[in-house]
């Protein structure tokens, strides 16, 4: 079976963890501060707090930015489910924007529209997560004129674009937003197994992001609240989480940032060999790429020109039936279960649901090979004609 993504474990990852498993710590050693200053020196911003994953960075990043109850955050429906669920650990209320299906990320005319009505009807959100889907940046510069024009925070979900530039600037460099989270799920472009991170330039949002991710609780002298009782003091100054990355993950994220530029240039050179091969074929079309954007392409995705919920399906259960394990990025959050609970309904973002019935994600990582490629091409073109023929 070839997977549709996969981490690459060199011997030297491994001798980075094996140094810290027979050094002094496991847990708050030296290996996190120095994972922190690698991945913000690499994508250009002035702090980072490492964290146990994305999900917990979204998070701490949410109550760094006073989200609560009575308070609304907006983010992009085709996403995984942790995006939207951390406003919703807040207390506070989650809505979609509809992306544009052609890049599957939030379209900024539709969130324009949509702010627009929110200010008539005092219903502004407070902060807004753009994500950079499949690796491609959103178009952050409109978004951030929209965020000054109606008042809102920006949190980029990063979690697929580590590696990636917008305007030949990092992803993460935080020019255009408050915060950006990166994940280091093994599936993701560089691996600390689990592990996520908090990227601002804000001094102050950056002492809370530290502050939340450890129980609300810090020794630092100048953060004290009240004079101290000894060298053993500390405050809980909010109610925080034990959120904190171990050193044995940061030596492994270390080690893996050396290789980022080249898993993402082979990602990128693999995307541009499907693109070739996708050519000849009208029928299945790839993702729009911007021109300002380099892509991370943690997902390769493509959309079939005339899906039909039926023929979609058909399409990905035969070819993992003939190996290939491809996959759909993403059922659209507000159609779970959850969130139907709370009133969404279907028709609600018909762009990420036309999107949803068409999209592929074809097996991508470093290791894929050319003749794989061929085969994985072949094999999709073959059983897209005989559903298609069959279907008519
Ligand atoms: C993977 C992912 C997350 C969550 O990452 P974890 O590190 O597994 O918590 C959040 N958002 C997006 C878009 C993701 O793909």
């Amino acid at each position: 079976m070839i997977p549709y993504g996969k981490q690459v474990i060199s011997q030297s990852d491994i001798d980075a963890v094996i140094e810290v498993l027979n050094s002094p710590w496991l847990t708050q050693g030296p290996k996190i501060p120095e994972f922190e200053s690698s991945v913000r020196q690499y994508c250009h911003a002035n702090h980072a707090t490492a964290v146990n994953s994305a999900t917990s960075a979204l998070h701490i990043a949410c109550l760094a930015l006073d989200v609560g109850h009575n308070d609304i955050v907006w983010t992009s429906p085709n996403s995984f489910v942790a995006s939207a669920n951390c406003a919703l650990y807040c207390g506070a209320k989650v809505d979609f924007v509809d992306i544009d299906s052609n890049t599957g990320n939030m379209c900024v005319n539709n969130l324009e529209s949509k702010l627009i009505s929110a200010r008539e009807n005092n219903a502004l959100p407070k902060v807004v997560i753009p994500v950079h889907f499949a690796g491609q940046s959103c178009d952050m510069e409109t978004l951030h004129n929209l965020s000054v024009e109606y008042n809102f925070r920006i949190i980029e979900d990063a979690s697929h674009a580590i590696g990636g530039q917008y305007k030949n600037h990092p992803v993460g460099n935080c020019q255009y937003s408050d915060i950006c989270i990166f994940s280091f799920h093994p599936v993701k472009i560089v691996t600390s197994a689990e592990g996520g991170m908090a990227l601002t330039n804000s001094k102050e949002l950056d002492e809370k992001l530290k502050l939340y991710r450890s129980h609300g609780i810090t020794a630092d002298p100048h953060l004290l609240e009240k004079d101290s009782d000894g060298p053993w003091y500390y405050e809980q100054q909010a109610l925080g989480f034990n959120y904190r990355m171990t050193d044995l993950h940061a030596a492994l994220g270390i080690s893996q940032l050396n290789q980022l530029n080249q898993f993402v240039s082979k990602r990128n050179e693999l995307a541009a060999y499907y693109d070739a091969l996708f050519i000849k074929h009208d029928e299945i079309r790839p993702l729009t790429q911007s021109d300002d954007v380099y892509n991370a392409y943690h997902l390769y995705v493509v959309r079939i020109a005339n899906a039909t919920p039926l023929l979609h399906k058909q399409i990905v259960t035969e070819l993992r039936a003939k190996n290939i394990f491809c996959h759909v990025h993403y059922i659209p959050i507000y159609l779970q279960p959850y969130y139907r609970q709370k009133g969404f309904q279907q028709g609600y973002c018909p762009n990420a649901e036309a999107y949803y019935h068409s999209a592929v994600t074809l097996p991508l990582f470093p290791e894929l090979t050319q003749q794989e490629q061929d085969y994985i091409v072949a094999t999709f073109v073959e059983t897209l004609t005989e559903l298609s023929n069959a279907e008519k």
